[in-house]
């Protein structure tokens, strides 16, 4: 299983699979052993070494817009639900709030429940870091509405172990399957479709009866959140000489706002606390590689450090730029960076500010106008190319 850690292996993944996503629409729902007909690239997006245009792009040189239309879809979903909770940060606050232990939450995170297929999935989770998004949506369903367990809490089962764990794509579909995305619209695990798109091979029945007829658990009263940020301010990329700090939210700084900038010095971090031996390791790879290409774009020295502030403080610096992490863990640092008396210049890239205003309402709509945009060749991003 391969889920690449460099820019250059992601390259090779995606170059790999542009020879298969003329079948994605008709092949991706199926879950069959080592996932060939996805493209497991989610981590790499996730974390910026690549980026979704070059992803949505890459199809084009073999395949009519047309043909790959359901998978430019799905890498847009991405930045759709990124989007979204920008404009509602106050989602994700009531979401750590809602995180509670429960007690027969275990067992499950353990695979030792009734349904076999789903305890194949916890463990899949937790050995491999990965899971094809059928097996989340269904795995996701058992959890909420057969085990009868919070949705937070198996969010953060996924959180805590997902290589590509997004807070936005991973908290926004827990919510769905909830039925707090959608109001009136929950997802149930449904045995007849499970049979139907898990390969044989893959396949374990016992337990599965329980899955004939599930009853979904209806949440009272769905308030749809506001939206309680407004669009950020574009900012002018600040003078040259001051300090790159790159983060894990986005490890391709090459190719945003600040691919021209001439930093004085590199920082590179990353936020291990709280994760996964495989997402560590993950991770890390990511950020040497980072670092590597930083070195060799930038004519500056690199340094890994463990803590921003204690870098800051011990080096005299006071002032740093860097791409905007997005609603989630690090984002959430940004204040004490702040009362540390630290100035971040905190840069966006142009497609991402369009995206997020598009953002407002629900997925089609996004689509339809990101669609149109394309077709006229007119998207924003450091590279215009006509994609549909
Ligand atoms: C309960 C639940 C939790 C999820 N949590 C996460 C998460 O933490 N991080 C994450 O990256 N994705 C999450 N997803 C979305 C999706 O399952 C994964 O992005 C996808 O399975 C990744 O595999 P892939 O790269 O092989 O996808 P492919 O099918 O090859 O798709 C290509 C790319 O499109 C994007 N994409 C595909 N499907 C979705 C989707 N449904 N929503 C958003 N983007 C999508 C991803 O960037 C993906 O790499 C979650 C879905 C569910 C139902």
């Amino acid at each position: 299983m391969n889920f690449p850690n460099t820019r250059n292996r992601a390259l090779a993944k995606l170059n790999e699979f542009v020879g298969r996503v003329g079948r994605y629409s008709s092949n991706r729902n199926h879950v069959i052993p080592d996932h060939q007909n996805v493209s497991c690239l989610s981590a790499a997006i996730r974390h910026r070494l690549l980026t979704e245009w070059e992803v949505a792009k890459a199809p084009l040189v073999r395949y009519a817009p047309s043909t790959v239309e359901k998978f430019t879809q799905e890498v847009y979903w991405r930045t759709y639900w990124k989007g979204w909770l920008s404009l509602r940060p106050k989602v994700w606050d009531e979401y750590l709030e809602g995180i509670e232990e429960h007690s027969n939450a275990e067992k499950v995170r353990q695979g030792k429940g009734p349904v076999a297929v789903m305890n194949g999935f916890a463990r899949e989770l937790v050995e491999t870091g990965y899971l094809h998004n059928h097996s989340r949506m269904w795995f996701a369903g058992y959890w909420v509405h057969v085990a009868r367990l919070p949705w937070q809490l198996g969010a953060k089962f996924f959180q805590d172990h997902l290589l590509d764990f997004d807070p936005a794509s991973n908290m926004l579909s827990w919510r769905w399957i909830a039925g707090l995305q959608t109001p009136g619209k929950t997802y149930l695990p449904r045995r007849a479709n499970i049979e139907k798109y898990v390969a044989p091979t893959l396949l374990d029945p016992r337990g599965l009866e329980l899955l004939d007829n599930p009853t979904a658990m209806i949440p009272g009263n769905v308030e749809r959140p506001e939206v309680t940020r407004p669009l950020l301010p574009e900012l002018e990329v600040p003078q040259d000489g001051k300090v790159l700090w790159i983060h894990e939210e986005d490890l391709n700084p090459e190719s945003s706002p600040l691919g021209a900038y001439r930093p004085s010095k590199i920082v590179v971090t990353g936020e291990f606390l709280g994760k996964s031996k495989l997402q560590k390791e993950w991770l890390r790879a990511a950020l040497g590689d980072v670092g590597e290409r930083a070195g060799e774009h930038y004519d500056a020295s690199v340094e890994h450090v463990d803590d921003l502030i204690a870098w800051v403080r011990g080096n005299g610096e006071a002032e740093i730029v860097a791409m905007r992490p997005e609603v989630g863990p690090l984002h959430d640092r940004l204040d004490s960076f702040g009362k540390s008396g630290l100035k971040l210049s905190l840069m966006v890239r142009p497609e991402d500010r369009y995206l997020r205003s598009l953002a407002r309402a629900g997925f089609f709509g996004f689509w339809k106008k990101l669609r149109s945009r394309m077709v006229s060749g007119d998207f924003p991003t450091s590279e215009q190319q006509e994609l549909f």
